[in-house]
């Protein structure tokens, strides 16, 4: 199919908790192959299988978008074993374009998965790898950023979006 349309908040998908992946058949890498697609298309750094409109918990990854062929991480059924410390930085998310805000993540995390063959393998991430695997695992339940964003500032964004989608502009 290649490249995949996003969808943006407000859409139902983005809400729910995915399904772990179960089976791991050939197609699950047409899939992830999509999604990676999609992710250096846009262009972002990471992207869940529910932004595509897929309730199941599949995510891609790639912080040096694109440069580095080592880069890319591609992770079924991606589960948090540990995390420390802390980091402040701004965030954004393909599924809100436009918006950004400061959310605090571990500075630390090992993070659990499997690959599309259904094989285990654990990674320990710092810095904005540490940040995109806890926002995309965010995604695969039902949690965009902005739910993470100070009470003022989330309000601030969703009536914004809100306006513009009563102008049909979002
Ligand atoms: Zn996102």
């Amino acid at each position: 199919m290649g490249i995949r349309s996003i969808l943006k908040y407000s859409a139902p998908e983005l809400a729910k908790v995915s399904e772990p992946l179960t089976k791991f058949p050939d197609s699950l890498e047409e899939l992830a192959r999509d999604m990676v697609q999609t992710m250096y298309a846009a262009p972002g750094v990471g992207l869940a299988a529910p932004q595509i409109g897929l309730n199941i918990r599949l995510i891609v990854i790639d912080t040096s978008s694109g440069e580095d062929p080592k880069g890319l991480v591609v992770m079924a059924n991606p589960e948090m074993l540990e995390q420390e410390g802390e980091q402040h930085e701004e965030e954004g998310c393909l599924s809100v374009p436009g918006y950004h805000g400061v959310v605090v993540r571990p500075g630390w995390v090992k993070v659990r998965g499997r690959d599309l063959k259904g094989n285990e393998f654990t990674m320990e991430s710092t810095d904005l790898l540490a940040r995109a695997f806890c926002h995309e695992i965010d995604h695969l339940d039902g949690k965009l950023f902005i739910e993470r964003l100070g009470i003022l500032k989330r309000d601030l964004i969703k009536r914004k979006i809100k306006k513009q989608i009563r102008q049909g502009t979002w």
